[in-house]
């Protein structure tokens, strides 16, 4: 018998998307916008298809997952739609409210998948021993310390037409003033997660509160580079 990688128990696995196929049913209702990025040029972010999935976790940790992460995401980020649409301003920084503990770990939960599979698209992710700290976390749905895996985004938008982009992309590995980054990009937003162990003061003041509230900026989708890209949105959200 397999052993699932969330309980760790020896289970029947049951065949687990990376990303929530939720995350998806934008760029099928949209296929002439994210056709338009695709020739702008995308630097190395190449947007993914639906349907990677591999067999990863028992049903239990599946409902785990669903429960306490997904349903909450998909709730108040893709229904509640705290994003403008479209950015008219692109100086315009939104700020938006969320439960840290739920959106915290929903954005760990996709690196964790991400992390555990052996799928060549996330061949690359490796967390070292903080994958088994995640575990933990995302096992006891404890978030927990702000200043422990960090989360920072900002909103992608097109460059002419400033609308969201709601592209999902592989991940991506960054150094960001010298801590390992993760970033991966769904629902509008290029998500960065600090996996260090040391803190960083700059993701803490620029992303996630330990209140909940987290500031947007925007950043057009082939403007910088993704080091650049984060360093640059880093700068003007600590700035407000
Ligand atoms: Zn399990």
């Amino acid at each position: 018998m397999p052993r699932c990688h969330l309980c760790h128990l020896d289970r029947e696995l049951r065949n687990s998307h990376i990303v929530p196929e939720f995350l998806y049913k934008n760029l099928y209702n949209d296929k002439g916008h994210l056709m338009a990025i695709n020739g702008v040029g995308s630097r190395g972010w190449a947007p993914l298809q639906n349907g990677l999935k591999q067999q990863l976790f028992c049903e239990n940790c599946e409902q785990h997952f669903n429960n306490y992460f997904e349903k909450p995401f998909l709730e108040r980020w893709v229904r509640g739609k705290p994003l403008p649409e479209t950015w008219n301003d692109m100086e315009f920084v939104q700020w938006a409210t969320f439960d840290y503990s739920a959106f915290k770990l929903f954005h760990l939960s996709v690196l964790f998948r991400a992390s555990v599979c052996s799928l060549p698209t996330f061949s690359d992710v490796y967390l070292g021993h903080h994958e088994e700290r995640i575990r933990g976390l995302l096992l006891d749905r404890k978030p927990g310390l702000h200043s422990e895996y960090p989360i920072f985004g900002y909103a992608v938008v097109h460059r002419e037409s400033h609308k969201l982009i709601e592209m999902v992309t592989r991940a991506g590995k960054s150094s960001i003033n010298g801590h390992r980054c993760w970033g991966l990009m769904y629902g509008g937003v290029q998500w960065w997660i600090s996996v260090s162990s040391h803190r960083n003061i700059e993701f803490e003041k620029a992303g996630l509160q330990p209140d909940g509230r987290m500031p947007f900026h925007a950043v057009p989708w082939d403007e910088v580079d993704v080091i650049q890209m984060a360093a640059q949105a880093l700068r003007a959200v600590s700035k407000k």
